[in-house]
């Protein structure tokens, strides 16, 4: 379970603190995929980047499964919005990282590298360096580092944008494969409300900078395909679309 209470944050710049997030609240379930929309700029980066560790100087309380956040402690897949892939390491190097550095190397499973690999269509690219790639390849190379680590808790900064339709689709489906199979609590930040209707089991709005969760809804439509042309997934992107224009 993850439980977020009064968190609050700000960045310094030279001198000046700008704050981002403001004393907000979030509990997600152990097992459960919280997707979390709002405006641009709301802070929605910077709360997975407190959930995995990399802002630290925060204000509140972040536990997960009462412990507070620590990726010394907790095994946490983190897909940035940047990819963050290593420049000077080959893509099959890159995928190793996270679990080697948890684990080291002998405990990698190659099975499943090489099941990721497969499908998220990475076979010809193992040897190249990220620099030799698109932003679509390397959002997968990301999302592949992300999951061979079998975390305890996967946090997607977007993480399916760079892809083109069709891949994307297969990637979500692939999400949705590897959750039934390990039921990795996951936190999708993502600007589409389509994706977030598809994908999570509960869907949190945040406001405005400084963000704050303003609501959180139960999906009833999640993992439901062909939700475009279903009527009740057009209500649900109507209300959602009605709660983030109040709020903007
Ligand atoms: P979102 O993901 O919702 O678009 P972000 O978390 O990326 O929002 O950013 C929230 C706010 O914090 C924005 O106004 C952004 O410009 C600002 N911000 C993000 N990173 C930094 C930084 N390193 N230094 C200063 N301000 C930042």
């Amino acid at each position: 379970m993850i439980k977020i209470n009064d968190l609050s944050f700000s960045y310094k710049n030279s001198g000046k603190h700008i704050k981002v997030l403001d004393k907000t609240c979030l509990t997600v379930k152990k097992g459960g995929i919280c997707a979390i929309i709002g405006p641009s700029g709301g802070g929605k980066s910077t709360l997975l980047k407190v959930l995995a560790g990399i802002i630290v100087d925060y204000e509140g309380e972040v536990l997960i499964d009462g412990v507070k956040v620590n990726p010394k402690v907790h095994r946490i897949g983190f897909i940035p919005q940047n990819y963050g892939l290593v420049k000077w390491k080959t893509v099959e190097e890159n995928i190793f990282l996270s679990t080697k550095i948890k684990d080291g190397k002998k405990k990698i499973d190659i099975a499943y590298y090489e099941k990721l690999v497969d499908k998220l269509k990475l076979k010809d690219f193992v040897k190249r360096y990220p620099g030799q790639l698109s932003g679509g390849q390397m959002q997968r190379v990301s999302i592949a580092r992300a999951l061979l680590l079998k975390p305890d808790l996967l946090l997607m900064d977007e993480s399916f944008s760079s892809l083109d339709a069709l891949t994307r689709e297969e990637v979500q489906k692939l999400f949705l494969e590897v959750w039934q199979e390990h039921k990795v609590t996951t936190i999708i930040v993502t600007h589409d409300i389509k994706e977030a209707i598809y994908l999570a089991k509960n869907i949190a709005i945040i406001s405005s900078c400084p963000g704050k969760v303003l609501e959180v809804i139960d999906n009833p439509l999640f993992g439901h395909i062909n939700i475009e042309f279903d009527l009740e997934s057009i209500n649900m992107n109507k209300k959602l679309r009605k709660i983030l224009k109040g709020e903007v």
